[in-house]
């Protein structure tokens, strides 16, 4: 007999901390077909009510940030500040969605050039209907609300699965929604395991899928998407590279990588996991790092591995490292599950599976680079291209570097912080995925152009799109196209 509910456990005591339905394929399909309802409704209310609506939601989700802060720690097992961080971004989030919905996607005026000198024309985003956001573990709270507060702000009903890891987080965000908008189901949580994802993904009445998770996992919702011709958004982790220029702040730049590559017990989409650093002040930025590093200690400093099974990809990569490489801080030992302490290791061949493989556990490989240059080849030599890290103190030469690098988005002198910036753009290239959350692009990924151009006069003896068309009509066309772009310029 198959059961009807899961368990979500506490990854450092495994303790159960809540009991959830596994959502069949049938429960999926009416919770989308409830959604389709909604969204009729959503949509109807207009920009300036939803706006209203979602930074209601935004002053409840704040008024029980230490209740959900609890209960992500209990889940994902992170430390609570960690936890609140998460909380604090997803707010800062829906604050902006709700803001400038209506200014990206609202209807406007568009020039219509020479040609269209006749004609009014306008531009509008309009909703998708329903929009299936499936979500991950490691920051349960803030990757969905990339999602789901840019989709809902766009207009759209939400379907949320949240992991089978952290289903409870997930059930919590839809609860508190209806405080806020009680009278249809604009955003529903389906708890369940991948078969539960799987029917939101297959359903046909799902106009979009926000996915994130591994590459491989990826490829089999898009395959199911393709059914429907359901287009996805897809953000599948990374394998970010750090680097640090000669005329970096060496003690800015070691605390700035080891949160970036620790904090969450690594398990970050954007976490550091490849460190170059140049020649010149190699041996003084792993003075910086190391002794930073010796005095972290997994289980105080960040929690748990969350997934049981991420464990054994760890310490595959750090087992891989120490034999092939100079182990500087950690080793294989590290690993006292569900703990790993932090592990750095030197000079790793790049072709080895902790430079290529995503790790998304506490531990970077680092290398000397004759300079940024090389760290930069290095760091583009990825099948990734998610976030990144430079360091240094030439913000001109930081930023041509930053413009290079092969990822959707690089901090300078600074780790992850674009993160925090909610008018920039998130998403990768490559294995990374596709799409992006987050910012205007973010907005108009759950939204779909309507153009619409508008005839507001008859243009005497230009009428082209005619049977009634002759020749002189047409020679006014050439003459006219030839003087607005005939000219070659040399
Ligand atoms: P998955 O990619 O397997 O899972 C991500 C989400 O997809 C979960 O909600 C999962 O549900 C769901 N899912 C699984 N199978 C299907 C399916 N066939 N159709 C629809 N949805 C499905 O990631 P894991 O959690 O197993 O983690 C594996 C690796 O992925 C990690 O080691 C890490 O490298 C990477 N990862 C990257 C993340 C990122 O931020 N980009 C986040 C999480 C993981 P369920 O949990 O119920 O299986």
């Amino acid at each position: 007999m198959t059961t009807l509910t899961f368990d979500s456990l506490n990854p450092a005591t495994g303790a159960v901390v809540g009991s959830h339905p596994k959502a069949t394929p049938a429960a999926v399909h009416e919770a989308v077909g409830r959604a389709e309802t909604a969204a009729a409704w959503w949509t109807a209310l207009g920009h300036a009510e939803r706006r209203r609506r979602l930074l209601d939601y935004k002053a409840v989700l704040t008024q029980h940030i230490r209740e959900l802060a609890a209960l992500v720690h209990e889940e994902n097992g992170k430390p609570v500040g960690d936890a609140t961080l998460e909380l604090v971004l997803a707010v800062t989030h829906l604050d902006w969605a709700a803001r400038n919905a209506a200014k990206v996607l609202g209807r406007r005026r568009v020039n219509t050039g020479m040609i269209g000198l006749n004609l009014a024309a306008t531009l509008e985003y309009l909703p998708l209907g329903v929009v299936g956001v499936i979500g991950p573990w490691n920051y349960p709270v803030f990757t969905p609300m990339g999602s789901i507060a840019y989709a809902l702000a766009a207009g759209n009903a939400v379907v949320f699965k949240p992991s089978e890891l952290t289903p409870g987080i997930g059930v919590r965000l839809a609860e508190l929604f209806r405080e806020s908008v009680p009278e249809h189901d604009v955003f529903q949580t389906v708890t369940g395991l991948g078969e539960t994802g799987a029917a939101l993904a297959g359903d046909p009445r799902v106009k979009k899928v926000a996915f994130t998770g591994s590459t491989a996992t990826a490829k089999r919702v898009m395959a199911a998407c393709a059914e429907n011709l359901t287009p996805i958004v897809a953000e599948c982790g990374g394998k970010d590279a750090f680097i640090v220029d000669a005329d970096a702040d060496l003690a800015a730049a070691a605390d700035a990588c080891l949160w970036g590559a620790m904090s969450n017990a690594g398990q970050t989409c954007v976490g550091v996991e490849r460190v170059y650093v140049v020649d010149a002040v190699y041996d003084g930025f792993m003075r910086e790092l190391t002794g930073r590093a010796a005095r972290l200690k997994a289980g105080e400093d960040y929690g748990p591995i969350t997934m049981p099974g991420q464990v054994d990809v760890i310490k595959r990569h750090i087992d891989d490292a120490v034999k092939a490489g100079r182990t500087v801080t950690g080793g294989s030992d590290a690993v006292r599950a569900p703990y790993v302490d932090p592990v750095i290791v030197e000079d790793v061949p790049e072709d080895s599976p902790a430079v290529r493989e995503e790790t998304f556990g506490p531990t970077i490989t680092v290398r000397r680079t004759r300079d940024a240059q090389e760290a930069l080849e290095l760091a583009n030599a990825s099948a990734y291209g998610l976030g990144g890290t430079i360091f240094s103190r030439n913000a001109r030469r930081a930023t041509e570097l930053a413009r290079l690098m092969r990822s959707g988005m690089t901090a300078i002198n600074s780790v992850i912080s674009f993160a925090g910036v909610p008018s920039l753009p998130f998403g990768g290239v490559g294995d990374s995925g596709f799409g992006r959350i987050h910012g205007a692009d973010g907005l108009r990924e759950f939204a779909r152009p309507k153009a619409i151009s508008r005839q507001r006069f008859a243009m005497p003896g230009m009428n082209i799109t005619s049977f009634n068309r002759g020749p002189a009509e047409l020679e006014r066309l050439v003459r006219l196209v030839t003087f607005l772009h005939g000219r070659r310029k040399r």
